[in-house]
């Protein structure tokens, strides 16, 4: 258990600790306040309490319209069988088809993948794209199988889940442990799987290759997303990109594309960690040249041109700017004690635990929060998804600048909640994704 006292926050409505909606209990949701579940759902009912969101729709939102699990067998390299265990949450789609990420990953379990598909929800819907939120992943470690595996794995979860998804129903994409090889062998799967009539069926997922289907961009999109929202967030709180220091917490998609970016705006990288290890120099890390590191070496560990530090030291580095890029709970009351930094830039999902962020906000700490910061991905997987339809393939100054625009109307009405509910920007980022949700619910009405 943590020793440490979490102060009192400067903002007004900063939300409480572990938030604990009489919902929880109506709905027999998880009781534990360490459950990333009661956690992030938590954050949102908070936000719907401030902004006094009808119990109707606090209810609707708090849990998942589907959940559907799957245990498939496939044969291993060596010719025996093994059992998996795949899943996908389907969490809301007023706003449009579900969609969101599918994560391979060794300890995927239903809260988990619940949690994140709830987060897509509300991202899409703050980030002004046409989706609704969704969310899967097989418990698989991409690691220990050979390629072979890796596809025939890949293939068979898309037959087993191939009539819960369609391009205008539910559209899966990369996530942590996934990719872009990944995404075309689903796309493949799927079309052969279903009967071409005149749409395209490889719109069923995104983040495929742009030889086959994907979109320029979609490859650095989080990343690009993390970085826009700092260039726009950074003023405010007296820093310049140029000057600022940063330190990146997971080196994979989204924290390599997030160190390549802002240091090519002229930020300076100074620590970096992932699970392999923790690495520093005061004088900068290259961020281009580490990523080309980690891609032949499978991790930070061992690069030469920066000195390995302990896990307490890499969060006591002196930057002006966190970005942490890895898994979910990484922030907790410890962590959020030691970090000396100015910002945190969510770049993972759910990366602070309400804990934990109460421990910033007293320390004076900003956090740019995760449905607002990391929605770079899902954006552009919406362009991909409308030039797949549209049978079109778009430029990557097209790309990158609708982009920016998403992320900045996305930042403009996270601002704009703040300021009429006095409240941190965590909150704000929920309260403006749930206005625009209840907009659509009240006109659509509740059937029959
Ligand atoms: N997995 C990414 C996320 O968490 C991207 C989802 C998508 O592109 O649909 O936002």
């Amino acid at each position: 258990m943590s020793t440490i006292a979490a102060p009192t926050p400067k903002v007004k409505n900063a939300q409480p600790k572990d938030y604990n909606s009489p919902l929880f209990a109506e709905l027999g949701l998880p009781s534990d306040p360490n459950n990333l579940y009661r956690q992030t759902v938590g954050c949102m009912l908070y936000g719907a309490e401030v902004m006094g969101l009808p119990n109707y729709l606090q209810q609707i939102l708090a849990q998942p319209k589907n959940e559907i699990m799957v245990h498939f067998p496939v044969k291993m390299d060596d010719g025996r069988f093994q059992l998996f265990k795949g899943y996908r949450v389907q969490h809301n789609n007023a706003l449009g088809p579900y969609k969101g990420g599918l994560r391979f990953h060794p300890d995927v379990h239903l809260d988990d993948v619940k949690s994140l598909a709830f987060l897509m929800t509300m991202k899409c819907s703050l980030v002004g794209v046409p989706y609704g939120g969704g969310k899967g992943g097989i418990k698989v470690d991409p690691r220990k199988h050979s390629k072979g595996e890796m596809e025939r794995i890949v293939r068979r979860f898309t037959s087993a889940i191939a009539h819960n998804v369609g391009p205008e129903y539910d559209i899966p994409a990369p996530d942590v442990g996934s990719n872009s090889q990944h995404m075309a062998w689903i796309a493949d799967t799927y079309t052969f799987l279903s009967e071409i009539g005149g749409s395209n069926p490889t719109a069923v997922v995104t983040g495929k290759p742009v030889e086959y289907g994907g979109s320029l961009g979609r490859e650095k999109a989080t990343g690009q997303g993390v970085v826009d929202t700092l260039v726009e967030m950074l003023p405010e709180l007296n820093l310049r990109p140029d000057q600022c220091t940063f330190s990146v917490l997971g080196y994979g998609n989204v924290g390599s594309w997030s160190g390549k970016i802002f240091q090519d705006k002229g930020a300076k990288m100074i620590a970096v960690a992932d699970h392999t290890g923790f690495i520093k120099n005061d004088k900068g890390i290259d961020a281009h040249d580490l990523a080309k590191y980690v891609d032949q070496h499978g991790g930070v560990k061992g690069y030469t041109k920066a000195g390995a530090i302990t896990k307490e030291e890499f969060y006591r580095t002196k930057v002006d700017v966190f970005i942490p890029a890895a898994l979910e709970q990484m922030v907790q009351e410890t962590e959020a004690a030691w970090l000396d930094c100015k910002v945190v830039a969510e770049g993972a999902n759910a990366p602070t635990t309400p804990a934990g962020e109460r421990v910033l906000q007293g320390r004076g700490i900003e956090v740019l929060p995760a449905i607002l910061c990391n929605a770079g991905g899902v954006t552009v997987s919406y362009f991909e998804w409308v030039q797949n339809k549209t049978f079109q393939s778009w430029e990557l100054e097209k790309v990158d600048s609708l982009l920016n625009k998403h992320m900045l109307g996305a930042a403009a009405r996270t601002r704009a909640a703040r300021k009429k509910y006095n409240c941190e920007l965590r909150t704000a980022a929920y309260i403006a994704a749930l206005e625009r949700l209840q907009k659509a619910y009240e006109f659509r009405g509740i059937f029959p």
